[in-house]
């Protein structure tokens, strides 16, 4: 096989790179849909007629003025990746914005395929394209796809290859003759892949940050053109240009040349979809009735989990737990210390992560991924802005809480949409306010327990600790933006991408694999050690008690305080490496024995528990403290990689501790007032 080439994929934000991605390398980098969900470069290969390709997934970028983390790590790649060719996907139902990234890709790049997606959607609202006009105009191939259903990838691989094979490279220029003829001032060889003649112009410009990436990955000897550009300088001057502002200049004329071809390929009848939409989104954004039905929305998935998860999770534990017995006669000639570890140590915690976590997450997630193909959550994001912004936060923080409902690690890494580095430490230091999925199922057993007599009350008090959730989100954010990170929100605007028919099938389908077995994965990898160490710390005996004894009962006059006992407290420490085996943790301490007691029904769970002492204050206390603690060891170690500071880490894990402790000491003081 020949060398491999290098494709670099770019785009917009949403216009379904992702997409033409996966389906090429046949990967599964995650697509939803909303703008900024690519953040970091997903890389992936094919091989086509005996060529292997290696293919670049760039974050989806408005412009490479390099004004944002993304646009610099875009433009970066595209300039000095050294790529073959950029191939770069554009929406079709928006042409006229997307076209100012293509000019601006066009004007750097030397071999470049333009990807006209979604015309399946452009098709909808009456929007059709004259893609052979558009290839002459802009002088590259231009192929139109449906890239979700696969519609013309084919002939999109193929401009890809004789793009490659043409000798030539394109020579589109497209700004006013004066800045063209300046930028001709300067001779600058065309050895690289970048076009010497953007080179030319970052000269003239003085533009230093780039000048010294030009020196460090092509080898120019940029000094060697300082009379060459004195000379372009004073020509512009003498046309009225003063070179600082050449790069404005050039960004205005490069808006202006997008709309003109836009516009000149384009041909627009009037459509329903475009009326559809905005009505829909009168509804659904609306000062009225946008977060009503968005807590609605919310309260409905809930009830959907809660209702459909329970008997699976009986049906599991029932087959999981029914295992434990042949498992016991197949590890009969160990000694039995050693049989009763790996059993009722080690398989009884998976057996119970497992049916108690896997019907939840397999209900949730799947319904959680089709509101986002949709494109539900940006509304979301939407009707929140106005709180974040009173709290000092960036509107898009809601998003990376929503990915926070999910897992919180994921939550931390999605805050890199968040162009301020103010706005996204806030936002990382405060997604831990929102309860992941290992939480989820510990809220849920001690709601149904001791609150809720019914699916849709529990659906109601779930949603209620969501909301403290957010609203404790926005305290914690409003205090961090007046006191260590002080400093004005900064604007932006939300983009709402159009309505999507979600691919309902596929949807489910990825995300059961990839988040629902992922995290089941991750708890389960965790669980196998953790039910060990918990069956030891039970069964060695210092004394007359067990090591989970002895700690239990030295945390307990601190735990007090709070309206928990040394158990729970010990349960949510050694549950530090997941949320999720808090409560099996749990039900091992009380049964004192080391050995765990089977999920055999929330009533049998409830009576364990009343027998240990607990009120309706515990309970409380507990479902606070489990919404307002220290973050898992997974998310901490994501906290430090994305921060790289202790600092902020060390607050990460304090902020929601302090402020759990906090509640749950006015709960237990109010309690007692009562009793
Ligand atoms: P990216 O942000 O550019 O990577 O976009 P994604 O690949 O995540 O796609 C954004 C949304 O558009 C997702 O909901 C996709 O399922 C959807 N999508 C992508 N390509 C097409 C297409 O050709 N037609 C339609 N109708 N939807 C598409």
């Amino acid at each position: 096989m020949d060398k491999e080439i290098l494709i670099s994929l770019a785009g917009n934000p949403n216009v379904g790179k992702s997409t033409v991605f996966n389906y090429l390398t046949g990967l599964k980098q995650h697509t939803g849909n909303w703008p900024g969900k690519t953040v970091d470069l997903a890389e992936g290969y094919f091989n086509l007629n005996n060529k292997k390709y290696r293919i670049v997934d760039l974050p989806g970028t408005y412009s490479l003025l390099a004004t944002s983390k993304d646009e610099a790590v875009a433009r970066d790649f595209i300039c000095f990746g050294n790529s073959d060719i950029t191939l770069v996907v554009v929406d079709a139902t928006t042409l006229e914005r997307n076209l100012n990234l293509v000019l601006q890709i066009l004007e750097i790049s030397n071999k470049a395929v333009l990807c006209v997606n979604l015309i399946d959607e452009a098709g909808k609202k009456k929007i059709f394209l004259d893609f052979e006009k558009l290839s002459s105009i802009l002088k590259i191939p231009v192929q139109g796809t449906s890239a979700r259903k696969g519609k013309g990838i084919k002939g999109l691989l193929r401009k890809i290859e004789s793009c490659l094979q043409c000798g030539k490279n394109n020579d589109l220029r497209f700004f006013s003759n004066e800045i063209e003829t300046a930028i001709d001032i300067l001779n600058i060889p065309q050895k690289y892949n970048i076009k010497s003649r953007w080179i030319a112009r970052k000269l003239i410009e003085g533009d230093e940050k780039i000048i010294e990436q030009i020196k460090k990955y092509t080898n120019i000897d940029t000094d060697e053109y300082y009379c060459e550009i004195e000379k372009a300088r004073e020509y512009l001057k003498e046309n009225n240009i003063d070179y600082k502002n050449l790069e404005t200049i050039c960004t205005k004329q490069t808006i202006k040349k997008a709309e003109d071809i836009a516009e000149s390929v384009t041909t627009k009848e009037k459509s329903k979809g475009e009326d559809k939409d905005r009505k829909i989104d009168r509804f659904l954004t609306s000062k009225a009735t946008g977060i009503p039905v968005m807590l609605l929305l919310l309260g409905f998935i809930f009830w959907l989990t809660i209702s459909g998860a329970n008997y699976p999770s009986l049906l599991l534990s029932k087959i999981l737990f029914g295992i434990e017995k042949y498992l016991y006669k197949l590890l009969e000639f160990l000694p039995e210390f050693i049989t009763n570890m790996l059993v009722s140590g080690m398989y009884h915690t998976l057996a119970w992560v497992v049916s108690v976590m896997l019907p939840p997450m397999a209900i949730f997630f799947p319904l959680f991924a089709i509101l986002e193909d949709l494109g539900y959550l940006p509304r979301v994001a939407f009707n929140l802005d106005k709180c974040f912004k009173c709290a000092g936060a960036h509107g898009r923080q809601a998003l990376t809480m929503c990915q926070g409902f999910g897992c919180n690690a994921c939550g931390v890494m999605g805050c890199r949409i968040i162009n301020s580095p103010r706005e996204r430490l806030i936002a990382i230091l405060t997604n831990n306010f929102v309860p992941c999925n290992g939480r989820f199922p510990t809220i849920i057993v001690l709601i149904s327990i001791f609150f809720a007599t019914s699916k849709i009350l529990s659906s109601i008090y779930l949603l209620a600790v969501i909301i403290i959730g957010v609203l404790a989100t926005l305290l914690v954010s409003k205090i961090l933006s007046i006191t260590v990170l002080r400093g004005k929100p900064s604007s932006f605007a939300l983009e709402l991408p159009p309505y999507r028919t979600p691919q309902f099938g596929k949807v489910i389908l990825r995300s059961f694999l990839d988040r629902t077995l992922f995290v089941l994965g991750r708890a389960v990898i965790v669980a196998l050690p953790a039910g060990l160490l918990i069956f030891l710390c039970g069964n060695i005996k210092i004394g007359e008690e067990s090591i989970l004894l002895i700690l239990g009962n030295i945390l307990d006059p601190f735990a007090k305080n709070f309206g928990l006992d040394g158990f729970i407290l010990l349960s949510f420490i050694l549950g530090f490496p997941a949320n999720e085996i808090v409560i099996p943790i749990l039900l091992m301490c009380y049964t004192a024995t080391g050995n765990m007691v089977d999920y055999e029904s929330t009533s049998m769970l409830g009576d364990l528990l009343r027998n240990n002492g607990w009120t309706h204050i515990t309970a409380l206390c507990t479902i606070c403290f489990s919404l307002m603690h220290f973050p898992c060891a997974t998310t901490c170690r994501t906290i430090y990689k994305e921060t790289k500071s202790i600092k902020w880490t060390i607050l990460s894990i304090l902020l929601p501790t302090i402020c759990g402790l906090i509640i749950c000491f006015i709960i237990a003081n109010i309690g007692k007032l009562f009793v």
